[in-house]
C-alpha cells in the first residue's frame, strides 16, 4: 500500500560544522586533523540515495522553519539557549559537554533542526501526510534541558512535541529510540511525566556510559513510563525484532498514544564505527514494519521519524532508503551491497543473553496498562 510520506531535508543542515576533530578526539599535538564521526557525509549520502533512487518523486517534501526561542524554552534552561546562541554569534563552540562542537551559525541550523522535526510531526497531525521521516542535523536525542550532549544540541523531538501541545495539537505521546546510544534526553525531559512514555533499546552502557539501565523507570506519576532495554554488544536484527515485539507494542499499545515518535539512528549498523552492534539495512526495515503496523493499529498510521546518529558513512543510506520504503510503502530498485556480507551473519538471531536482557524489560512493559489506569484514576 502506498501512504504520502512527509519528508524533511535542508542544505544548510549539511552545514553545520563540527570542526576539525579526529573521530571525537579533538585535533593537536599527536592527533592530526581529520573529521568528526558526526559529519555531514552519512546524511548527505542518505538524502542523496533518496534522489538519485527516485523515491524523492513518492515522497511529499515538507519545509523546515526555524524553531523560536520561546519554543525552545519549553524544553531547556535560558542559560542553556543563550550559552549555544552567544558562542553561534562568535566563533562556535561546544554544545556543553565537550563532544559537542558546532561552527560558527549552529545555533540557527540546530533550530532549523528542530523546526523539521516539528514539521514533520506538524503535517502528520493536521492529516496532510500519513507519516514523516525528519532527515535533520544535528541530532538531538542526548540533549538535556540545561545542555548538549553527544552531538546534540537541542532535543528535536521534545520540542517539537511540545510546541504541538501548546498548539492544542497533541495529548499523549510515545517515543520509541533505536539509536545504539541511550536514549538519555528524553528520559530526563520526560522523567516524571505520564503522559510521555519513553522507551530506549541501546547497547549497554556505550554513551553516555553511566546511563540507560533497565532500572531506570522515571518517578513520581511518571514511574514506570520510561523503559530502557540495554543490549549487550553483538545484537543484530533477532534482538532488535524481539524488543520492538516483546517490549515497545505491548507497553505502546497499552499506552494507547496520539502519535508514535520514533528517535531513528543507524547507528546499530553492523558497520557503523561508534557502535559494537549487527543490524542489517533488512533490520532496520523489520523494525518500520513493525512500528507501521502498530501505528495503523493506534493512531490510525500516525508516526514520525526523526533522524539522530549513524556514523557509517557508505551503509547508512542503505539503511535509510529501507526505512523510508517501508514508511512510504514504495520499493525503489536499489538493493544494499552490504548484504552479501551481513546478511549471512549468525549475529541476525536471536541468542539467549540478548533474551534475558529483553525479558527484564518485557516484565515493565507489561505494567503500563495498570500504570495508565492508576494515574488517571
Ligand atoms: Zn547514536
Amino acid at each position: 500500500m502506498e501512504r504520502k510520506t512527509g519528508y524533511v531535508w535542508h542544505q544548510q543542515y549539511a552545514w553545520h560544522n563540527t570542526g576539525t576533530h579526529a573521530g571525537f578526539v579533538e585535533s593537536g599535538g599527536y592527533i592530526q586533523p581529520y573529521q568528526n564521526f558526526e559529519s555531514p557525509d552519512t546524511k548527505t549520502r542518505f538524502a542523496g540515495l533518496v534522489e538519485v533512487s527516485g523515491l524523492i518523486d513518492h515522497l511529499v517534501k515538507l519545509k523546515a522553519e526555524h524553531v523560536s526561542e520561546a519554543d525552545l524554552a519549553r524544553v531547556h534552561t535560558d542559560r542553556h539557549i543563550q550559552s549555544i546562541k552567544a558562542q553561534s554569534a562568535e566563533h562556535g563552540g561546544d554544545g556543553g559537554d565537550g563532544f559537542t562542537p558546532f561552527g560558527r551559525g549552529g545555533y540557527e541550523i540546530a533550530t532549523l533542526a528542530a523546526g523539521g522535526t516539528y514539521e514533520a510531526a506538524r503535517a502528520v497531525l493536521d492529516g496532510e501526510v500519513d507519516n514523516a521521516y525528519a532527515l535533520v542535523r544535528p541530532p538531538g536525542h542526548h540533549a538535556e534541558p540545561d545542555m548538549g550532549r553527544g552531538y546534540c544540541i537541542f532535543a528535536n523531538v521534545p520540542v517539537a512535541i511540545e510546541r504541538l501541545r501548546a498548539e492544542g495539537k497533541l495529548g499523549r505521546v510515545a517515543i520509541f529510540d533505536y539509536d545504539v546510544h541511550h536514549g538519555n534526553g528524553a528520559q530526563k525531559i520526560y522523567w516524571n511525566d505520564p503522559n510521555t512514555l519513553t522507551i530506549s533499546v541501546h547497547q549497554d552502557r556505550l554513551f553516555p556510559v553511566d546511563s540507560g539501565m533497565a532500572d531506570e523507570r522515571g518517578e513520581g506519576d511518571g514511574h514506570g513510563f520510561n523503559i530502557n532495554v540495554p543490549l549487550p554488544a553483538g545484537s543484530g536484527d533477532g534482538a532488535y525484532f524481539a524488543v520492538v515485539d516483546q517490549v515497545a507494542a505491548p507497553a505502546i499499545r497499552a499506552f494507547k498514544p496520539d502519535v508514535i515518535f520514533v528517535s531513528s539512528g543507524f547507528d546499530p549498523s553492523a558497520a557503523d564505527p561508534l557502535g559494537r552492534m549487527s543490524v542489517t539495512s533488512d533490520g532496520f526495515r523489520g523494525m518500520a514494519e513493525r512500528l507501521l503496523a502498530l501505528a495503523d493499529e493506534l493512531t490510525g498510521g500516525k508516526i514520525v521519524f526523526s533522524h539522530e546518529g549513524g556514523y557509517s558513512a557508505v551503509h547508512t543510506p542503505f539503511c535509510g532508503i529501507a526505512v523510508l520504503e517501508t514508511l512510504s510503502g514504495h520499493k525503489t530498485e536499489v538493493e544494499d551491497p552490504f548484504d552479501v556480507s551481513f546478511g549471512p551473519s549468525p549475529t541476525r538471531e536471536l541468542h539467549p543473553w540478548q533474551q534475558d536482557q529483553i525479558s527484564i524489560s518485557a516484565k515493565f512493559a507489561e505494567e503500563i496498562a495498570e500504570l495508565v489506569e492508576k494515574v488517571s484514576a
